[in-house]
Formats: structure tokens, C-alpha cells, sequence
């Protein structure tokens, strides 16, 4: 009879969010594929528990999910971590999971942390519904790519990002929707210099040029309007300022706020025309 694979949430940064049924389960398995061992160790220790640990993590995780796989079909319970907050979400363990999934073995949960959802909870975002984007590419062609897929998109968006590269993305973000859109904050959440708050994504970048990011980010674009088509006219304005020799974006928003057209209806007519 196989083992079970039990998916365990560790705390995103406050230890007293280990659950008691984690730590039960953390107890119980016969072995811990972690994403770095050395900080499952630590974790484990402040909890007075050892047990075997392998190495799960993005790049081994073909050859040593088949390793992980055949100790649990033998009948080994394994438990899942990473460094921090729910495995499988912007972190590995997704594989592991479809892995069991298709051999028919057991996965069960064992919930927690995770800072997406934390973050979604304090932003007070009117109406139930979200995307979760998860990090932005380093490839500029894939971020400009991912975020011009979210140009129309009407639910907020809950973005990870690190503190070296948020001024970018906060860059992009306006490119994108404007820096007039709404943008929610969460940072360090259950940490020692936790921050949450509700910005622009304009107010954000002002903020960020004067203040350098630290820790770690969770930011929630708001969702944009339903979108309008805009005139013809206004967009005849918009291609005249580019054939001008204006950014598209800076031609978005100076037609926008002429025609009071919404900016990204007029900049997505933009690039439906321009090779951008
Ligand atoms: N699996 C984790 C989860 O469930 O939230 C996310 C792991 S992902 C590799 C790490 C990213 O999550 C960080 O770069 C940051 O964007 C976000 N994050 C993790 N802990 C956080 C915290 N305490 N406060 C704010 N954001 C956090």
C-alpha cells in the first residue's frame, strides 16, 4: 500500500503560525522533502523535531521527485515544505503533487500560511474575486508579455515581487495600468517591520524613489474597469502622438486625459496596431 505525500504550510515569518497539526504531521511522516534542508533543519529544531530531510527544489525536481515518488509508493509518508508558506505556490512542489496525482498516491493537505492570500485579506478590496500572478518574469519579453495579458483583466492581481526588483515592476505596473490605478501594499507580513497600506501605483513609485525596498513584497494591483472601446477619434490622437514620436504609454495617458477615454483602452488600440 503507498504512503501518503502531505503538502505542509510553514510560517511566512512568525514561528507562533506553525500549526499544531503540522508539527503532528511533521512528527509522524518518515521523511521531509524540503526545498533547502539546511532551512527545514532550522525550523524543525525550533520545534525539537528530526527527521530524515531530502532536497526538493526547482532544479532537481525531476530526478528527485522519481526518488521521493517510489519511497511513498512503497508506503513511506513524506511531508512537503518550503522555505516559507504553502509548497506549489511560487514554489515547488507542484510537480511532486502531479506526480502523485497520476500514480494515484495520496496527497493531503495540511494549510497555512501564505502570504498571497494573507496579503488579499488585509487589502480591503471590495468583492471576492482575485488572480494570483506570482512573480513577474526576469525576461523583459515575458514580463511585458504576462502583464499585457492583465491589461483588460477586472479582478485585482496579487503580484510576489523581491525589494531589488520592485522599482521596476512598479515601473511596468504604470506602463501598464496607469499610475492613477490602485495598489495594495504587504510587506514582511507577520514579521518584526510588517507594513500594509493602499497606494497608487504613481504614490508607490514616488514613495520607493525616496525610500529604499526592503523585505518582502505582496502588491495587489486593483482591477481595472470593464473595458470601453474608445472613439475612433481618440485613438487617431493617441497614433498621431506616436507617429510624433511620443511613447505609446505617454500618448495613452495625454489622449486619456483629453477624451477622458480610459488610458489602457486607448493604449491596448496602441499595440493592436504597433509592433511593441
Ligand atoms: N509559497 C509561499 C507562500 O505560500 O506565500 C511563497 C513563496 S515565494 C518563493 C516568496 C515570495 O512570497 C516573496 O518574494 C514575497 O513576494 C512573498 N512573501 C513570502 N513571505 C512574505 C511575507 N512575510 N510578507 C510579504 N510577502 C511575502
Amino acid at each position: 500500500m503507498p504512503g501518503t505525500l502531505y503538502v505542509v504550510s510553514t510560517p511566512i515569518g512568525n514561528l507562533g503560525d506553525m500549526t499544531p497539526r503540522a508539527l503532528e504531521v511533521l512528527k509522524s511522516v518518515d521523511f521531509v522533502a524540503a526545498e533547502d534542508t539546511r532551512v527545514a533543519m532550522k525550523l524543525l529544531g525550533c520545534f525539537g523535531i528530526q527527521k530524515p530531510l531530502v532536497s526538493y527544489f526547482e532544479h532537481n525536481k525531476r530526478a528527485r521527485g522519481d526518488v521521493i515518488l517510489a519511497r511513498i509508493a512503497a508506503g513511506e509518508n513524506c511531508a512537503l515544505t518550503t522555505d516559507a508558506g504553502t509548497p506549489a505556490i511560487s514554489d515547488p512542489g507542484a510537480e511532486l503533487v502531479a506526480q502523485c496525482r497520476e500514480k494515484g498516491i495520496p496527497v493531503v493537505t495540511v494549510p497555512g500560511a501564505c502570504a498571497a492570500v494573507a496579503a488579499f485579506s488585509l487589502a480591503g478590496l471590495r468583492g471576492a474575486r482575485f488572480t494570483f500572478e506570482g512573480f513577474l518574469s526576469v525576461s523583459k519579453p515575458s514580463r511585458r508579455a504576462h502583464l499585457q495579458s492583465l491589461v483588460n483583466e477586472t479582478r485585482p492581481m496579487i503580484f510576489y515581487e523581491a525589494p531589488h526588483k520592485l522599482r521596476a515592476t512598479l515601473a511596468d505596473f504604470r506602463d501598464t495600468f496607469g499610475e492613477d490605478r490602485v495598489l495594495f501594499i504587504a510587506r514582511e507580513l507577520t514579521k518584526l517591520h510588517e507594513e500594509s497600506f493602499r497606494t497608487t501605483i504613481g504614490g508607490a513609485i514616488e514613495r520607493y524613489e525616496q525610500t529604499e525596498p526592503r523585505g518582502e513584497y505582496v502588491l495587489i494591483v486593483a482591477g481595472g474597469s470593464e473595458p470601453e472601446t474608445p472613439p475612433v477619434d481618440a485613438v487617431a490622437a493617441a497614433r498621431a502622438r506616436v507617429a510624433e514620436g511620443m511613447s505609446p504609454s505617454e500618448a495613452a495617458r495625454v489622449t486619456s486625459r483629453e477624451t477622458n477615454m480610459p488610458r489602457n483602452a486607448i493604449y491596448k488600440a496602441l499595440l493592436e496596431d504597433t509592433e511593441l
